[in-house]
């Protein structure tokens, strides 16, 4: 327990739960669906929540009443859901991630309440564009990729299955940075998207919990027994933030909990009692740096303190917000397993796990053995890597000074668990060591991800073979010592959010074909197989394909004056830049089509008329990714600007790729670039949206391209590269990159071109060191499989010659994805993981 002498004098007001009225049975019930009741909700929404009348209303001020229209409409449901969950007490899921990135709310919550037509027409007849209301709202960046988008895939996809579940995460202030580029370099700049407020947030300040930092550990007697104690240093206050997560068609909302991070009342008033304002001063902004920002790396975390505050800040909030206020009054902690699963989403939360262990040990008086049996079935981790460099670790200095209770707690662990490995191994002292959830060098740290893997219910990886390596690869020992611990459930997508809102076309079209339905049961999409061979359908397919390319045109031009010419490929790579997803490898196929025209060994007219997209941010300090997204620019303003190609290449790179341009973009594209070194990317889920708006997949056996390509069959699907055995015995033999841009013509040229200044204006130097590194160190292969790649874009242009046959190969993407639906990886962590039931209807 905290010092009382540190405790806030002003405790918490804790809320009458039993207040009562005859009009209270049951919530408030939503407003009638007519147009006409929309109409009404709204206008009083305007006049009452942001006090102007329509005609002197702003689109801000109409874009938040109509947000609190459709909230509304949610809200009956969500309170009765709320209720329902206490009253069950049916098991259910607290999804812990540092990251959720949402997308846009105001289509995706009209769309799960049956409300876009009604919302649609009552704008209208209000002299509303509902269009200008949709682009006024700023998305919420609280993720940097394909982990936060998992995130918000999955309790979508929980709400809609009616499993109860709370995801826990962090209020950041300011989200993934907003990307620019100045002469064609990444500039960032500030996401402030709480600027003008945020509709869809119910702030509860009364409900702050006090988070403790720093301090000492003491031990003192307690009856005969001696216990640990921690003495905490100071705090800061967790205010949580609620957010409504509806399911699509099935009236159930569950609770998305962000926390924000404020100064404890206590700690300000005593620097000012003692006259010393500015102190007070530093001490709130100082507690409230702890939500201020995402960080920004994706797949190369930085240990810095911050970050661990973050972590700790949100997982401490979280558990002790479902113990005291979710469970009832005097819940029994060994039925604990029966009612929550904590789902680790990477190693970000894990620092949960001691934290639980304090509570029930130091706090609940629990045995050790006892706590540790619960935590044992209470948490499950998910890996979401492969690259050693994002396997994350605390140096034991920082964790200690910041947690030291914890770091005893992670010590104790680590020591009963070397002592069972050698039980079982016997004195292996390599294998121990290795094990350790302690490492030695460079310096003593904690690591994280073998502290989940022990602690973990179950461990699963993100793809068939993500899984295979995960336990052959990164943790042998690990899936040797606990061979029923290890699992696999491949990512999905939420079709509602990556069909119904990014493709309306698509899905009028498919819903024609196959009825309603599909939407939940993506499965049904087998259907259009047969529609396939149908030459209406497959025109049908083909003008809902060039609609989406029309419409997307319209959005870049809107954007950034870019234009997409009718007829084009459209080739789209959009993903953060790191230099294992290889955007150098999309750019080396680039340069090779224009130095063969540049040097008139092809002519221009020769070239299948192909648009490039590139979406990319890059880490701000990963130098190497900013250099290539330069160099991408560099090379798309020579090609744009070269009257020779015009009508033929295009590259274009629309600055800030984010879940909206996602839903733009996707839609639109041919083909869909997933071409990572074979053993890096661990899943994918980019490749899924794209499969499943039927864009042709050119790509490395890796991730979940495994399981598209075995699923959409070969002939569907343009494979290259090497594959993870040949990639590892390559470097066995001694990788030599040198030789292959020594051997190949098409290489050698495209790459002399770059080091000539070709696309620098004539300086050298600007992109040396990324030539250098692809020659002589080349980390990910990109020149080892060059050749196969080209070889392989060179089949897709003689396939979408005929554009017919291309057309059939789309639809049977579509046909052959529905097990990309995140319900169905939802099903698969309820079978294999959870063991939750849904709830009653
Ligand atoms: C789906 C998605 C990702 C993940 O893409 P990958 O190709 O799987 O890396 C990243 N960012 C956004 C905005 C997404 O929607």
């Amino acid at each position: 327990m905290p010092d009382a002498s540190l405790a806030p004098d002003d405790a918490t007001p804790t809320q009458p739960r039993a207040a009562t009225h005859p009009l209270a049975i049951a919530p408030v019930p939503s407003p009638p669906s007519s147009v006409d009741g929309f109409v009404k909700q709204f206008l009083l929404n305007l006049n009452f929540d942001r006090g102007v009348a329509l005609s002197e209303s702003s689109v801000t001020d109409q874009y938040f009443a109509l947000a609190y229209t459709v909230r509304d409409y949610l809200m009956a449901r969500w309170l009765e859901d709320q209720k329902r969950q206490r009253d069950t007490q049916a098991k259910g899921v607290c999804y812990l991630s540092a990251e959720y990135l949402l997308g846009r709310q105001l289509d995706n919550n009209l769309l799960a309440s049956r409300l876009t037509d009604v919302a649609s027409e009552a704008m209208a007849q209000c002299g509303i564009d509902i269009e200008a209301l949709r682009a006024e709202e700023v998305e919420p960046g609280l993720g940097n990729g394909g982990l936060g988008r998992l995130a918000a895939c999955f309790i979508d996809s929980l709400a809609t299955m009616s499993v109860p579940n709370i995801g826990y995460g962090i209020r950041y202030e300011y989200g993934i940075f907003r990307q620019t580029f100045v002469d064609g370099q990444q500039v960032e700049q500030p996401d402030a998207w709480l600027t003008y407020g945020n509709p869809w947030e119910f702030p509860h300040p009364e409900a702050a919990q006090t988070i403790w930092f720093g301090g000492y550990t003491e031990t003192y007697d307690d009856g005969g027994v001696t216990r640990s104690r921690w003495i905490p240093g100071w705090s800061v206050v967790a205010v949580p933030y609620n957010y409504m997560v509806p399911g699509y068609h099935n009236g159930r909302v569950n609770t998305l909990r962000l926390w924000s991070a404020g100064a404890t009342s206590s700690f300000d008033l005593r620097e000012f009692n003692s006259g010393d304002y500015q102190e007070a001063v530093r001490a709130q902004v100082f507690a409230e740096n702890i939500s201020k920002v995402l960080y920004p790396e994706d797949s190369t975390p930085q240990g810095k303190e911050l970050r661990l505050q973050q972590q700790y800040f949100f997982c401490a909030a979280s558990i002790r917000d479902f113990l005291d206020n979710v469970l009832p009054e005097g819940f029994d902690l060994e039925r604990l397993p029966e009612r929550v699963i904590f789902q680790l989403n990477d190693t970000h939360p894990v620092i949960a796990v001691p934290e639980f262990m304090r509570i029930l040990v130091d706090e609940r008086g629990m045995e050790w053995d006892a706590a540790w049996a619960l935590t044992q079935q209470c948490f499950a981790y998910t890996c979401h890597t492969l690259l050693p460099e994002a396997l994350e670790v605390w140096s034991v200095d920082l964790l200690g000074r910041l947690l030291p209770r914890h770091l005893e707690i992670i010590y104790r662990i680590n020591e009963e668990f070397l002592l069972e490995v050698r039980e079982k191994f016997g004195d292996d002292e390599m294998r121990i060591r290795n094990m350790s959830i302690i490492s030695e060098f460079p310096q003593r740290s904690v690591r994280m991800a073998y502290l989940a893997t022990v602690a973990g219910a179950k461990v699963n990886g993100v793809a068939e073979l993500h899984s295979q390596l995960l336990r052959d690869k990164v943790l042998p020992d690990f899936s040797e010592f606990y061979p029923d611990k290890f699992t696999n459930v491949t990512n999905g997508v939420t079709p509602r959010r990556f069909i119904r809102l990014a493709n309306p076309a698509l899905a009028d079209l498919i819903t024609e074909a196959l009825g309603a339905g599909w939407t939940v049961d993506l499965e049904r999409l087998r259907g259009l197989e047969a529609h396939a061979e149908d030459p209406e359908f497959r025109a049908r397919f083909a003008e809902v394909k060039a609609a989406n390319k029309r419409r997307l045109s319209e959005v870049l031009w809107h954007r950034d004056r870019f234009e997409v010419s009718d007829g084009h490929l459209l080739d789209v790579m959009v993903k953060r830049l790191h230099e294992y997803k290889r955007q150098m490898l999309k750019l080396l196929h680039i340069v090779t089509l224009y130095e063969r025209v540049a040097s008139g060994r092809v002519a221009a007219s020769d070239l299948t008329p192909r648009t490039f997209i590139f979406g990319a941010k890059a880490a701000p300090g990963y130098d190497m990714a900013k250099r290539i997204i330069h160099l991408i620019n560099s090379v798309g303003s020579v090609v744009n600007a070269d009257p020779v190609l015009e009508g033929r290449l295009k590259v274009l790179f629309p600055p800030n790729y984010n879940v909206t341009l996602a839903e733009r973009v996707i839609p639109a594209a041919d083909l869909s670039e997933q071409i990572s070194l074979a053993g890096k990317e661990a899943s994918g889920t980019g490749n899924m949206k794209f499969a499943l708006n039927g864009a042709l997949t050119i790509g490395t056996d890796d991730g979940a391209n495994v399981e598209i390509r075995e699923l959409v069959g070969d002939d569907n699907f343009f494979l290259f590269g090497q594959t993870e055995p040949e990639v590892e015995a390559l470097w066995a033999r001694g990788y030599r990159p040198a030789e292959f841009y020594r051997e190949n013509d098409d290489l050698r040229r495209a790459m002399d071109l770059i080091a000539s200044g070709a696309f620098s204006g004539g300086d050298r130097s600007v992109f040396e060191p990324i030539m250098s590194n692809l020659l002589y160190d080349d980390r990910f292969m990109v020149l080892a499989d060059y050749a196969s790649y080209i070889d392989a874009q060179e089949r897709v242009d003689a396939a979408y010659q005929d554009q017919d046959a291309w057309t059939r190969s789309a639809i049977l993407n579509v046909a052959r994805c529905g097990f990309f639906s995140s319900d169905r990886s939802m099903r698969d962590y309820i079978d294999r993981i959870w063991h939750t039931p849904p709830a009653p209807a």
